[in-house]
């Protein structure tokens, strides 16, 4: 899958290699949408072809790359370099308005929107694949103090950093994401509870002892604090829930003294029924209705 939790816009160069992921990705969507796609003689008014323009992949260079993923069954056309040029451009129109929609423009991490995304589709992974995810909302400690003290230019330094600091320690395919004004938070898959809170306990370290500098003011530090929350399969609940929890382990963390990482407590034994989640939630989560 292309990391989209990273800076700036995808460029087409040096993809080659997640190509294979975003095609099985393509694949189990299309699947998933089998039923309604029956129309097998394009006799009404049909989309055919989904494009991507890859420069520098040859047809040889693809039939490698389909036998050793097993996707044979996809086509590549060749195109010549006016076509191909062309297309390119519409191509890189188009991702630069997709990074638009799913990104925050002062710190590049994903935005509320793509962070919401990517929550049901790792809930309905773990659901799939007997795994589990852990989810963590950070927040910075007294950041009204930083900017009334600093002012609002050095405050939006202080979240570029942070957000920095959080694409620094996370895996390719955890998610950092910027949910609100100066609250973050990352998904990370397969992650148990205190992997994830050792993982965000690393980036406290790396904030923390981070020097800003807003001259003429002396320089200071930040910290932030956090909660993390974990699913797994046999304990299904939904993801407002588990972004619930992942709030007041937050808001613990905050009580006991901020700067710190606070996991939520005995969630296994606290699922009952009400926190399970119920056919119609499950349609709605799973649906991709917003
Ligand atoms: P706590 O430790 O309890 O979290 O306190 P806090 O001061 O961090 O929290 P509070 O909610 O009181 O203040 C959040 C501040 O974040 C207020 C708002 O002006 C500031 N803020 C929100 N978005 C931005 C932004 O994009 N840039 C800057 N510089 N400040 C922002
Ligand atoms: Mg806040
Ligand atoms: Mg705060």
């Amino acid at each position: 899958m292309r990391k989209t939790n990273h800076e700036g816009p995808p460029t087409t160069k040096g993809e080659l290699k997640d190509l294979s992921g975003e095609l099985e990705q393509l694949r189990r969507l299309l699947v998933s949408h089998a039923a309604e796609l029956k129309d097998e003689n394009c006799s009404q008014q049909t989309l055919v072809a989904i494009t991507r323009i890859v420069p520098g992949l040859t047809g040889e260079k693809w039939d490698e790359l389909a036998a050793a993923h097993g996707l044979g069954d996809w086509m590549a056309l060749g195109l010549d370099a006016t076509s191909c040029a062309n297309l390119l451009r519409l191509q890189k129109a188009l991702e630069e308005l997709t990074h638009q929609t799913e990104h925050d423009a002062l710190t590049g991490l994903a935005n509320r929107r793509a962070f919401t995304r990517h929550m049901r589709m790792e809930m309905e992974r773990v659901e799939r694949s007997n795994g589990q995810v852990s989810i963590a909302v950070l927040d910075i400690d007294d950041f009204k103090q930083v900017n009334d003290t600093y002012g609002h230019a050095c405050g939006d330094e202080v979240l570029r950093v942070l957000a920095q600091v959080m694409r620094e320690n996370i895996r390719a395919y955890d998610v950092a994401a910027r949910i609100g004004g100066e609250e973050f938070a990352l998904i990370l898959p397969g992650a148990a509870a205190l992997s994830a809170k050792a993982l965000v306990e690393r980036m406290l370290e790396a904030f923390r002892t981070r020097s800003f500098l807003c001259p003429p003011s002396p320089p200071f530090h930040c910290t932030f604090s956090c909660g993390v929350s974990c699913i797994r399969s046999k304990s299904l609940i939904s993801s407002n829930k588990l972004l619930e929890l992942a709030d007041m382990a937050l808001y613990e963390a905050k009580a006991h003294g901020k700067n710190r990482v606070h996991v939520a407590r005995q969630q296994e034994a606290s699922f009952d029924r009400s926190t399970m989640v119920h056919s119609n939630e499950k349609q709605f989560l799973f649906s991709g209705t917003e």
